[in-house]
């Protein structure tokens, strides 16, 4: 069908549509997932809202350049199945990302009626076109996986950097093996983010999606233990992508920090959402959260911890030692948490523990603070305000103030460069290794879903330049009749 001949009449005018979700005080006892997602009515307004720019600002935005005009105007015709089309010549994660991706920071921040009547809901656009694709993909469920003939690359982790590098170098006919230390596959959108915000089946089936193209998945191989680098290159592998990410947490350094009830959002949310302790006794992890919980910080981990012990039952605050304006989460998340009553105690910081005599946590000493001039992170730093001290009862307390990159790997692979733990690499993913790429949170520290994306297809572009460039002739030459 001719998009041109179709009536197109943008109303950027129109009301941006609400994205419905569940009632706050259902989801306070219940792990259901709280946006419910746009209905076609909903759809019908907001995809129409786009003006369909001449030079869309929204796809240089976007980190991996998703044709957001062209994927909106698809659903403005009706074509959900089009919509995940478009999105799937650069993304294989529409369900994923049209959930937790930072909407806010890139495409949607770059949308021009943005200023004026506020940005098109391309996330929520992103996420109905991928959920009413999902079932007709689940209908017509794909034959064998096809198997490519390639060289073979090795991609170490399974987050979204590496992810996303599968994906490109399948497509290109690579053998692709990811490798992942932990028993389920998706780094972070597996242990980390909930399944109230991300359901796991929408995960599985887009992983699932990577397995029917031709990608193998081995679990639970942990890349410097089970085997080194060298030995993957011994095994046939001519390349390796190192997407191991930043699961490694910052403590908060204050006495009383090994009392028990005091966790990092690392464990807590494994706990939680890997070992899912919230159906203890079923499951067999638990998780000890008493009648009142405080999580440090103001990023994602901190929203899903403070939002998880509500929902366990516990009264929840948040303590973030800057404003609310300079928290990094994304908003949606926090206006999440407030609506279900998550309480945010602003410009203060924890400078000690206290605990009973059986070594429970039962009192946090924490500091005020006040504004000063931007820090190195570009936001305002929070200076302590001296003699402001003041202790507050507490039973579970979580320190979600960023971690930093695993470093089993690095340990046991000195000729990798690193600082400060993260991977040294050029733009193009390159370590200080021959064919050794790496991307996303052990390069950067603690990122984004979408940045770890961009980081994956560079690397995968770079690995291909690298690979493909030695090509056997024969191969070569059946790849162009191919295209
Ligand atoms: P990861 O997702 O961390 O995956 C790395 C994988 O490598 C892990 O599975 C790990 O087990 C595996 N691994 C580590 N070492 C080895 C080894 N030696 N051998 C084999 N495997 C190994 N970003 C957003 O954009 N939106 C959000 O809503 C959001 N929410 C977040 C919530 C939480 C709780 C956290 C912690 C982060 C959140 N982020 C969010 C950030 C985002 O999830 C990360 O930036 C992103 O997942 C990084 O992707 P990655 O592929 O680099 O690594």
């Amino acid at each position: 069908m001719d998009p041109k001949a179709l009536p197109y009449k943008p109303n950027p005018k129109a009301p941006r549509q609400v994205l419905p979700v569940l009632p706050p005080k259902v989801r306070a006892k219940s792990w259901e997932e709280v946006a419910l997602g746009f209905t076609e009515q909903d759809v019908a307004i907001e995809a129409q809202r786009c003006l369909q720019c001449p030079k869309p600002a929204c796809i240089n935005a976007c980190p991996l350049h998703i044709d957001v005009k062209r994927f909106i105007r698809r659903l403005a015709e009706g074509d959900a199945q089009g919509a995940v089309d478009v999105i799937s010549e650069q993304s294989p994660f529409p369900g994923v990302c049209g959930r937790v991706c930072q909407h806010e920071l890139f495409c949607e921040d770059a949308c021009l009626i943005g200023k004026k009547f506020g940005p098109v809901a391309i996330g929520s656009l992103e996420r109905f076109a991928a959920d009413h694709a999902r079932l007709a993909v689940t209908e017509t469920t794909p034959g064998a996986a096809p198997q490519p003939t390639g060289k073979k690359v090795a991609l170490v982790g399974s987050g979204p950097a590496s992810l996303i590098a599968a994906y490109d170098l399948v497509r290109k006919n690579y053998r692709v093996t990811v490798f992942e230390a932990l028993h389920r596959l998706g780094g972070v959108l597996a242990y980390g983010i909930p399944n109230f915000r991300l359901p796991r089946e929408i995960l599985h089936e887009e992983i699932t999606r990577l397995e029917n193209m031709g990608v193998e998945f081995v679990t639970s191989f942990i890349v410097g233990k089970t085997a080194s680098l060298d030995e993957l290159f011994e095994e046939g592998y001519e390349a390796v992508f190192i997407g191991t990410g930043a699961g490694l947490p910052f403590l908060l350094g204050v006495p009383g920090e090994n009392l028990l009830g005091v966790y990092t959002a690392n464990e807590f949310l494994t706990r939680i959402n890997l070992m899912e302790a919230y159906k203890f006794p079923q499951a067999v992890t638990p998780v000890r959260v008493g009648g009142r919980t405080i999580v440090v910080g103001g990023g994602n981990s901190a929203m899903d911890a403070a939002r998880w012990a509500k929902r366990l039952g516990s009264e929840s605050i948040v303590l973030f030692r800057r404003g609310r304006a300079e928290m990094r989460a994304r908003l949606e998340e926090i206006e999440h948490a407030e609506e279900e009553g998550v309480q945010f105690h602003f410009l203060a910081a924890p400078v000690a523990l206290y605990g009973d005599e059986q070594g429970n946590v039962r009192e946090m000493e924490c500091i005020r603070m006040e504004l000063g001039a931007p820090d190195s992170s570009g936001r305002p730093a929070p200076v302590p305000v001296k003699g402001s001290e003041f202790r507050i009862p507490v039973d579970t307390v979580v320190a979600a103030i960023g971690q930093a990159p695993n470093p089993t790997l690095q340990k046991v692979t000195p000729q990798l460069i690193t600082k400060r733990g993260k991977i040294v690499v050029n733009e193009w993913g390159q370590t200080s290794m021959t064919h050794v790429y790496a991307g996303g949170d052990v390069v950067r520290g603690g990122s984004t879903v979408i940045l770890a994306m961009r980081d994956g297809r560079a690397a995968a572009e770079a690995i291909d330049k690298a690979l493909g460039a030695e090509r056997a002739p024969e191969e070569q030459a059946r790849e162009e009749v191919q295209a």
